[in-house]
């Protein structure tokens, strides 16, 4: 009987407290949470990247793409449309890759990403093209002054800091790409077109756009033709991706396989930040100029 007393004693002055703090902020709905930052919600590891550059520390970025699923064939879970829904911000990539978004309902800003972007049809990968990126982070940061008008200057200041890096990596790309010997580039599925145009390079893919689908015979003998035709020596292939057809197509024309990164199967926390976007961007420009200048 004691002990309860006494329990119930130290809980009260805890729960006032607790209770002090929920009228403090003025939403009860936020007790508990570690994180009382407004919450915004991203589809997948690029407009992570993209939003979180903008937004600093100012807002709490979270990213909806679970482990091991491919962000052309994910429908969100209930648990990832209540984080939507509850957003104060929705950023995707377009209209076309992401068709569960406008189906969301939210109270939130919705912010297409590419929407200022003239898509190549059949590919929605504009963020593996430095330009198109910039033109990303643009238009997210437009979104995010109009959803957090009192946040404005940093938003500003970060967005300027994070664009000068694109810059630098769209000189790198215009660089070590001007004059390379092969300028066909056979990669895995259509995700390369923007990176392609914007610095001179044809690309050819195996699959459509979707990496998993699989090419009639007709096409791969097409494609074989085109690799013999052009002397190409790599076919360009991704992780976490089927790239049997690719291995075939390889071994019959006698090129050899390497990797790019779409950077779509991030989902790792620890290497989620803005950097790993400039970093894994270089890392793949190396892979390009080494293989297209053999
Ligand atoms: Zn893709």
């Amino acid at each position: 009987m004691m002990k309860k007393a006494l329990l119930a004693l130290v809980a009260l002055p805890l729960a006032l407290v607790s209770l002090a703090a929920c009228a403090k902020s003025g939403d009860s709905s936020q007790a508990g949470k570690s994180n009382d930052k407004p919450l915004v919600a991203t589809s997948f590891y690029p407009m992570y990247a993209f939003t979180k550059a903008v937004a600093g520390d100012e807002l709490n970025v979270v990213n909806i793409l679970p482990s091991n699923q491919d962000i052309h064939e994910f429908e969100p879970s209930a648990k990832a449309t209540a984080q939507m829904t509850d957003a104060k911000a929705l950023v995707y990539n377009d209209k076309d890759l992401e068709k569960w978004a406008s189906g969301v309902q939210t109270k939130g800003l919705k912010i297409e990403a590419a929407e200022a972007i003239k898509t190549i049809e059949s590919d929605p990968h504009t963020w593996l093209a430095p330009k198109e990126a910039i033109t990303e982070v643009e238009t997210i940061a437009e979104g995010l002054e109009k959803a957090f008008p009192d946040k404005k200057d940093s938003f500003e200041k970060n967005k300027t800091a994070y664009i000068k890096k694109l810059e630098k990596l769209d000189a790198d790309y215009q660089k070590g790409l001007k004059d390379t010997k092969q300028k066909v580039i056979v990669t895995q599925h259509d995700a390369f077109s923007y990176m392609a145009r914007d610095y001179g390079l044809k690309n050819v893919a195996v699959a459509g756009v979707d990496p998993e689908a699989e090419p009639s015979s007709a096409t791969l003998v097409k494609l074989k033709e085109e690799l013999q035709k052009n002397k190409v020596k790599y076919v360009y292939t991704e992780m976490n991706v089927n790239d049997k057809i690719a291995k075939s197509l390889a071994e019959g024309s006698g090129a050899k396989l390497v990797e790019l990164n779409t950077l779509e199967s991030i989902t790792d926390k620890d290497s989620m930040d803005s950097e790993t976007y400039i970093k894994i961007m270089e890392d793949n420009l190396k892979t390009l100029e080494s293989t297209l200048n053999e």
